[in-house]
């Protein structure tokens, strides 16, 4: 496994506990949108704590980018992330992951999970082929959305909102259930790519195969 030292450029809050790292970018380093990497602060009691966080840059930028979820509770490392900032440094290593884009069809994200398919729509929009492609996003509420106005830009009406504990004029109150995928999505002989927690990604994956979703079609970090 190789590991680079890169050192944080800039980071700035996207929500109120959402934090958005731009880190130096290794000479030839390179990923596939959607790809993540393990990254720890490079401190000695912090540089052997490896959690995984994905890229949401465009594969192009001279930079790397992270948009992580910070955790106060857990005393972990992204407790620690909320007071790393400008000209600290990180250990970025190897990328991996599966969730790559395979072609148009249904994302759905619940929170921080946004974060590969930032990654992948960056992407198709730059390359004008994110046509044919939708979003359906599930936050707690309103403010825990991560970047909508530039999802609303790049998506348009293809951008759909869901608030599990907030009812919004304009926007649906409710969870993804079987009865939401049943009302709102009309062909199931499509891509769909989920991401989220586990027990999110387990539930929505459930609901889909039951309504005939070929589990080839199902595209979900393994
Ligand atoms: C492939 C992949 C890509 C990912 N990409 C991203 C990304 O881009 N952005 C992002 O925000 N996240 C991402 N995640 C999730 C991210 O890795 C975790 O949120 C992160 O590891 C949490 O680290 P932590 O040290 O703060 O907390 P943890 O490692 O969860 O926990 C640290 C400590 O807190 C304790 N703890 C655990 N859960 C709780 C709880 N509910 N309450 C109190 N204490 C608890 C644990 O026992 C442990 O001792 C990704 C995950 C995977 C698998």
């Amino acid at each position: 496994m190789s590991a680079h030292i890169v050192k944080v450029l800039d980071s700035f809050y996207v929500t109120h506990d959402v934090k958005c790292f731009v880190v130096e970018k290794p000479a030839g380093y390179d990923f596939i949108p959607g790809q993540a990497t393990e990254v720890s602060i490079n401190l000695p009691e912090w540089k052997n704590q490896m959690r995984p966080f994905t890229f949401t840059c465009l594969r192009s930028k001279e930079y790397l980018e992270f948009i992580i979820k910070i955790y106060p509770d857990h005393k972990g490392v992204t407790n620690m992330l909320s007071r790393i900032n400008a000209g600290a440094e990180l250990i970025i290593n190897d990328t991996f992951g599966t969730l790559q884009y395979k072609g148009p069809g249904v994302f759905i994200a619940g929170g921080s999970g946004i974060t590969p398919f930032i990654a992948i729509f960056r992407d198709l929009y730059k390359n004008k082929h994110l046509k044919g492609n939708k979003l359906i996003y599930s936050n707690k509420t309103s403010g825990d959305v991560i970047l909508g106005d530039e999802l609303r830009k790049m998506l348009k009406e293809n951008f759909i909102n869901l608030f599990t504990r907030e009812k919004v004029i304009g926007y649906l109150g409710r969870r993804i259930d079987r009865n939401y995928l049943i009302e709102n999505i009309i062909d199931f002989n499509q891509n769909f790519y989920v991401c989220g927690t586990s027990e999110f990604v387990k539930s929505i994956t459930i609901y889909l195969i039951d309504l005939g979703v070929n589990p080839d079609s199902l595209i979900i970090e393994e």
